[in-house]
């Protein structure tokens, strides 16, 4: 019992301890603050991109939240690696994951804005101011100069991506550029000279090959749960969908052991695939893939998914038109979802989006994805 009250009186007092380093940081000139954050600016005429870090001092926490109130008229678009919301002024970018003493994290948004774009004064990690009283957070800013481009129509809370924040050849950001079992001659870049909007898009040149897999993908953390997901990218393709089976999106479904949900092609047609039992959408009999739609060549074409997990439903359109073949709507139809449907409870809880080329035999193809939309509502095709 003894023991137990000095443990007890030896814990409170590093706490009060702890309590007041906090405090003197927020407070007295001089002492190292609690937190710091760096803010790099890419902006053009009406919109900017913030690459945004903070840098814990303080206790570790769990979990994070980093707030600031903008001066002016700023307004949040989109956001990676963070739930950036916005209300009013006042801005909260809401991290995955705990923030040890000594850590940093970065996460980014794309907003729009008139007149002056000042760097916010007041970041706080948890409620607890940033930087030195009186000094403003390290910021870089780069003003792009050249046609701005506004940003892409996107629904509400949605996370949208035209490529044009990109600076460099490989897809940086909120993008990571993977190969998923060896690296090999398949390649995925940032292309300036082709884009579906702005100047910009991703090229993906893909080679047959087991080892010549590629992707860029994004997480799905800014996304609310629970809501069916919905996705839009345009694409452009040089060569026609092969008869061997090939893949060009790729989503990680954490309920299916990890395994992915991927949108490609068989039999000269688009299809959907299920990595852990090889079902596909449509049955690729005939009747089956007359009931599905090639992916046009040559041009930009706008394609559109639902994934809803608590129904386990799937909806594909082409161009703003639903492709029959390519439905999982809660009945059976003959020829395209007797496969799918043969594992009952397919309730899919998808945790990424990637984009790229994977062939499990023959099939080449060079394509490009711009104007990427992930949103719980339908992106459609304007953007
Ligand atoms: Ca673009």
């Amino acid at each position: 019992m003894r023991i137990g009250i000095a443990r007890l009186t030896a814990a409170l007092g590093a706490t009060a301890v702890t309590a007041a380093l906090v405090v003197a940081g927020g407070t007295s000139a001089g002492a190292a603050p609690a937190c710091t954050t760096t803010y790099q600016l890419n902006q053009w005429t009406g919109g900017f991109v913030a690459q945004v870090a903070v840098s814990n001092a303080g206790a570790a926490l769990p979990s994070w939240t980093l707030t600031w109130t903008f001066a002016g008229d700023q307004r949040v678009v989109s956001g990676w690696n963070a739930t950036v919301v916005q209300s009013g002024r006042t801005v909260s970018a809401a991290g995955t994951g705990a923030l040890p003493t000594g850590g940093s994290a970065q996460f980014g948004f794309q907003a729009t804005y008139s007149g002056t774009n000042a760097t916010p004064a007041d970041f706080a990690l948890n409620g607890v101011r940033c930087n030195d009283d009186g000094v403003p957070p390290t910021t870089t800013t780069t003003t792009t100069t050249t046609t701005p481009v506004p940003p892409v129509d996107c629904p509400s809370g949605g996370v949208c991506d035209g490529f044009e924040d990109q600076t460099g050849v490989t897809p940086s950001g909120r993008w990571t550029v993977g190969s998923p079992n060896c690296s090999g001659t398949g390649t995925a870049s940032v292309d300036s000279a082709v884009a579906h909007s702005g100047s910009k898009s991703v090229r993906v040149d893909g080679r047959a090959g087991y080892c010549n897999h590629v992707f860029v993908g994004t997480g799905l953390s800014g996304l609310p749960a629970g809501q069916p997901v919905f996705g839009r990218f345009w694409v452009r393709h040089t060569t026609a969908l092969p008869e061997a089976h090939v893949t060009f999106l790729a989503m990680r479904d954490s309920a299916d052991n990890g395994k992915d949900l991927r949108m490609g092609g068989q039999n000269r047609a688009l299809q959907w695939n299920r990595e852990s039992d090889d079902a596909t959408l449509p049955e690729q009999s005939p009747a089956g893939v007359a009931q599905s739609a090639p992916l046009p060549l040559n041009t930009w074409t706008c394609v559109e998914f639902r994934v809803d997990g608590a129904n386990g439903h799937l909806s594909t359109w082409v161009n703003g038109t639903a492709v029959a073949g390519l439905q999982v709507d809660g009945v059976p139809t003959a020829d395209v979802d007797g496969q799918w449907l043969r594992r009952t409870g397919w309730r899919p809880a998808v945790t990424d989006l990637r984009l790229g080329w994977e062939s499990y035999g023959s099939g080449d193809d060079t394509l490009w994805f711009d104007d990427v939309a992930l949103a719980t509502s339908r992106p459609g095709c304007s953007g």
